[in-house]
């Protein structure tokens, strides 16, 4: 067995990489399916998209919703008579809003959410969303993003979320404060976490930050009534790696990012914390006493998951954006080998720490023509392919292991307590070829 490769290991890794860009077709989910965890994470948010027939199964058979289920989101249909211009669509848009608001009193935050549909008949959900928001704030806040599969990939449906959230975050008034009465301890700086993350995984991280002495908040939170604060004086970590306009907008309101790998893995989890740690001058002996016991666990954990997945050769398909950083935590603490690594994008800035941990020479893809990517995946015949739905089955048939990539968006995975149950999405589908096998 051997051991986890320390950080100070890491060498600049494919910090140069120039990735192979392939645009042609693409076999990813459209940023609606974001919908399905942000709804459980925003309890008082309803998230009505609206699209077509396929938009409302999409999210409904991928949350899997039961028929006595009230769902925190549906879908306002565009029919035939909207689409030949024969009813005003911005009229039935505000009957539907003000039924829907009728009905469930319990929505504060409503996200009017557009789709291919009506991108193409270009329905201006910016100018219906403010029309709603005259009529009904400050009881239910009204925003608009695009999920629309013409403009984003799965994941970015979180991004073009929480970017649009960005603008309405209360401001940080602690430097005003500050200079008002002089006080430094007024304009201390604050912690902001930010992506959605399972409530459990959120509890783990807030108590191991608690532990050092920070305090911290998380965006978005369980509760729109309980958004943070954002000003000069918040540092942010990104939780996900997906949330380029998000984080933008938020430098924009002068937050500043800490720069850090993503916290998969016991390195990952480590280096993320440590650096808020260093940002907030922690000392080195509280943040360890602070994270030696659930590190050791996960260390103790991964052995055995490492056993089984050591050595085999694997293969992502660009599906969420957080391919590089599941390749850094396979490869380097579980000793599998890479074959080629595809993201849909390849965002430099937030992922200098995680392609400098990735073993110099490592393919990495950005985009998709997807026939050519499958020519290479089966060319290098690889014991374990990550991909999206759509190309699993097809893959096994041709005798290839596969994991569905929506598992690892839709799982707890990060921090010290999920490292393991992260390893172990990568070994059960090998196990089972296994047992098939035998
Ligand atoms: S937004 Fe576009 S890609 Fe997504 S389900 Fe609707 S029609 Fe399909």
């Amino acid at each position: 067995m051997s051991p986890v490769i320390p950080i100070k290991a890491a060498a600049s890794g494919c910090t140069d990489v120039v990735p192979l860009v392939q645009r042609g077709q693409r076999e990813v989910f459209c940023g609606l399916t974001g919908i399905i965890w942000l709804h459980r994470k925003i309890q008082d948010a309803f998230f009505l998209v609206v699209g077509s027939r396929t938009c409302a199964h999409l999210i409904q058979s991928a949350a899997g919703v039961m028929i006595f289920a009230e769902p925190r989101f549906g879908t306002a249909i565009i029919d035939e008579r909207d689409l030949a211009g024969l009813a005003d669509v911005h009229e039935e848009l505000d009957r539907v809003v003000s039924q829907l608001l009728t009905r469930r009193p319990d929505i504060r935050l409503l996200f009017l959410v557009g789709s291919c549909p009506s991108e193409v008949i270009k329905l201006d959900l910016s100018r219906a969303a403010e029309r709603q928001n005259r009529l009904h704030h400050p009881a239910v806040r009204v925003l608009n993003y695009s999920g629309s599969g013409i403009e984003t990939t799965f994941t970015q449906g979180e991004d073009a979320c929480l970017a649009a959230l960005v603008p309405t975050l209360p401001a940080d008034t602690s430097v005003a404060a500050a200079a008002l009465t002089h006080d430094a301890q007024a304009a201390e700086k604050s912690l902001l976490v930010v992506g959605t993350l399972a409530d459990v995984v959120e509890d783990q991280l807030r108590h191991l930050l608690q532990k050092m002495g920070l305090n911290v908040s998380f965006f978005p939170p369980r509760n729109s009534q309980a958004m943070p604060a954002v000003g000069p004086n918040t540092r942010f970590l990104l939780a996900q790696p997906f949330l380029a306009d998000t984080a933008r907008a938020l430098q924009s309101r002068g937050a500043k990012a800490l720069s850090a790998p993503f916290p998969l893995g016991v390195e990952g989890t480590t280096a993320w914390l440590q650096a808020a740690a260093t940002e907030f001058g922690v000392s080195p002996e509280r943040f360890e006493q602070a994270i030696a016991a659930p590190r050791q666990r996960a260390e103790k954990a991964l052995a055995v998951q490492r056993e089984m997945l050591q050595g085999q050769r694997i293969f992502f398909f660009p599906d969420s954006q957080l391919e590089i950083p599941l390749a850094r935590f396979v490869h380097r603490e579980l000793g599998m080998n890479l074959v080629e690594v595809g993201t849909p994008y390849l965002h430099r800035q937030h992922m200098a720490a995680e392609l400098a941990w990735l073993p110099a020479g490592t393919r990495i893809s950005e985009g998709q023509d997807v026939d050519l990517q499958l020519e290479r995946c089966l060319a290098d015949a690889p014991d374990m392919v990550v991909c999206g739905l759509g190309l699993a089955n097809p893959l096994e048939a041709q005798g290839l292991t596969t994991k569905w990539a929506i598992e690892l968006v839709f799982t707890p995975i990060q921090g010290y307590e999920q490292a393991a149950d992260l390893a172990g999405l990568f070994s059960r589908p090998l196990k089972r070829r296994l047992k098939l096998a035998a």
